[in-house]
């Protein structure tokens, strides 16, 4: 059994069934079609679409890049979303963050369609999962942890699972599938008491606190599985995980690495998610 949980194997895993849909979908005459919306040219967004673009390509899914002027304001804006939803060609669209401030992310995330929401942004979207539903679309990063998970062998139902972080963008939603998994699920926040005492009592940890390295052998039951969402730069802007992998190492059963572990699926269930939108929209799932 393996010790080191590898996210490149998953991701190529997740890949190649990409692949094979949208080939299909491609075949039957639509073509696979992602939107990138960014306001402006940080030299972050453009790293991270390129990134978007190269992966898309290489699972057959097009990508329309649209860049609005970083003082663009909020109605213009609005209206741009508006026609993105609109537009049958496109089957899901990615929001660059942060928007500029002169837009307002609690507003603007409720105008993303449900139906073309590949990241989870709306409420709406983060509510279905919330309520337990199945066949939705799912939030990247926590799916990812779940993908990474499974595809080991390991199981979920009735495992003591802590979750560490409790954002509305990895702790609580992957808390809430985990618990549709039928897992029993502890989430940890910066107020929980004792956290190594409660952390040392789980069968799978997961970390997500963006705490670079805090997570020592103390927080962690022998042979526990240990997941390591956090993608942090370290005193010498070196990336590093919330856990210090190297004292963790020894005492854990199995471990993710930063990186190669968790942020190597998330992309991979965002291409994943877009075939989702695209099938859905064509009534084909
Ligand atoms: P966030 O919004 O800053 O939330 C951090 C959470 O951790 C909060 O709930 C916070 O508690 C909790 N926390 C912070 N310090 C803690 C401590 N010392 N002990 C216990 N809990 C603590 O961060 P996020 O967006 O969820 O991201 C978390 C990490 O995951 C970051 O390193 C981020 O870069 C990484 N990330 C990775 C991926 C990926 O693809 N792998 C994707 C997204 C994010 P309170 O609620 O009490 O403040």
């Amino acid at each position: 059994m393996e010790k080191v949980l590898k996210g490149k194997e998953v991701s190529q895993f997740i890949r190649e069934k990409v692949l094979r849909d949208s080939s299909k979908l491609r075949a039957d005459g639509v073509i696979p079609t992602l939107a990138v919306v960014r306001a402006g040219n940080s030299a972050d967004d453009i790293a991270y679409e390129k990134s978007i673009i190269k992966a898309c390509s290489e699972v057959g899914i097009e990508v329309k890049s649209h860049v609005l002027e970083e003082n663009i304001s909020h109605d213009p804006y609005v209206s741009f979303i508006k026609e993105i939803n609109e537009n049958k060609n496109i089957h899901g669209y990615m929001v660059f963050r942060p928007l500029p401030k002169q837009l307002d992310e609690k507003v603007i995330k409720h105008l993303i369609s449900p139906r073309k929401d590949i990241e989870c942004m709306n409420p709406l979207s983060l509510s279905r999962i919330f309520e337990g539903e199945t066949d939705v679309i799912v939030p990247c990063t926590a799916a990812a942890v779940i993908e990474m998970l499974k595809y080991y062998g390991e199981k979920l139902e009735g495992r003591n699972i802590v979750v560490i972080g409790r954002s509305l963008v990895v702790g609580r939603p992957l808390s809430m599938m985990l618990l549709k998994e039928d897992a029993t699920v502890t989430i940890c926040h910066s107020k929980t008491h004792n956290l190594a005492e409660v952390a040392s009592k789980a069968d799978i940890l997961i970390a997500a606190a963006g705490k670079a390295r805090f997570l020592k052998k103390e927080y962690v039951k022998p042979g526990a599985v240990v997941i390591d969402v956090g993608i942090n730069t370290d005193e010498n802007g070196k990336l590093c995980g919330d856990v210090d992998y190297d004292d963790v190492f020894e005492i854990a059963g199995r471990i993710t690495p930063v990186p190669g572990g968790v942020g190597a699926v998330t992309t991979a269930i965002l291409l994943r998610n877009l075939i989702k939108t695209a099938k859905k929209q064509l009534k084909l799932s």
